[in-house]
């Protein structure tokens, strides 16, 4: 590759609009987007259907090396097949954490991760891009908004045409588990790299926040 590499990393808590914003950010930039949250989903969905128990670490780990995860065309592969939908139901992001905190786990997905960003212009969301994945990346966001405000659009998205029978306050209380989880977890937690630009979307809407970036990322 050239010397003229953009490698953009953006992290956040759940719900916050990341993945929407980054995949916008990739199409106007004409740069590849890689979900990271996809990555942990798809090794979820795995452990869950092998009915290994999500606190048995060790099977975990041994099922992980026996898994392929890959993206193809922007879609999510679990052992050569697409997951695409499966990845999003809620039982996955109910269970995603406790298996996102084993350390073994993280070191894997951080490998796939930085071999994916050596060949390519792209936009990497996650949880730990900007602090672990890419530290060097030459953009770092970090998109949030009001837990409330997170827990609504994750609300909206999963009882949309009936899909999963949940309230409110459930997915309200989830989210906090998951936001205590992830921000608190040993390895790699979630939190702001220091040189990181705060992109806070509670009140606007994804063109503002994406225009955000683009203005940033034009400026230099
Ligand atoms: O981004 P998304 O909400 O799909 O991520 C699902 C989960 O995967 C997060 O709650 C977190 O536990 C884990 N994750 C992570 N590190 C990343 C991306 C996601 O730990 N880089």
């Amino acid at each position: 590759m050239s010397s003229k590499r953009l490698i953009i990393a953006v992290d956040g808590p759940a719900g916050a609009g990341k993945s929407t914003i980054a995949k916008r950010v990739a199409q106007i930039l004409n740069i590849e987007y890689i979900d990271t949250g996809a990555m942990y989903r798809a090794l979820t969905l795995k452990v869950i259907r092998s009915n290994i128990g999500i606190d048995n670490i060790e099977e975990i780990i041994k099922l992980m090396e026996s898994t392929t995860i890959e993206f193809i065309n922007n879609h999510i592969y679990l052992d050569g097949k697409n997951v695409d939908k499966e990845i999003r139901e809620n039982i996955i992001s109910k269970n995603v954490s406790y298996i996102a905190k084993i350390k073994e786990v993280r070191l894997m997905m951080i490998k796939l991760q930085r071999q994916i960003a050596e060949s390519t212009n792209l936009i990497m969301d996650g949880r730990d891009i900007g602090t672990i994945v890419l530290p060097h990346a030459n953009y770092k966001f970090f998109v949030t908004a009001s837990v409330e405000e997170r827990a609504r659009r994750r609300y909206i998205e999963l009882t949309e045409e009936g899909k999963e029978n949940i309230t409110y306050e459930q997915v309200l209380e989830e989210i906090k588990i998951r936001d205590k989880i992830d921000s608190t977890r040993e390895i790699a937690p979630l939190k702001k790299s220091p040189d990181a630009y705060v992109i806070d979307t509670t009140n606007k809407t994804i063109e503002e926040s994406v225009n955000e970036i683009i203005a940033i990322i034009e400026r230099g």
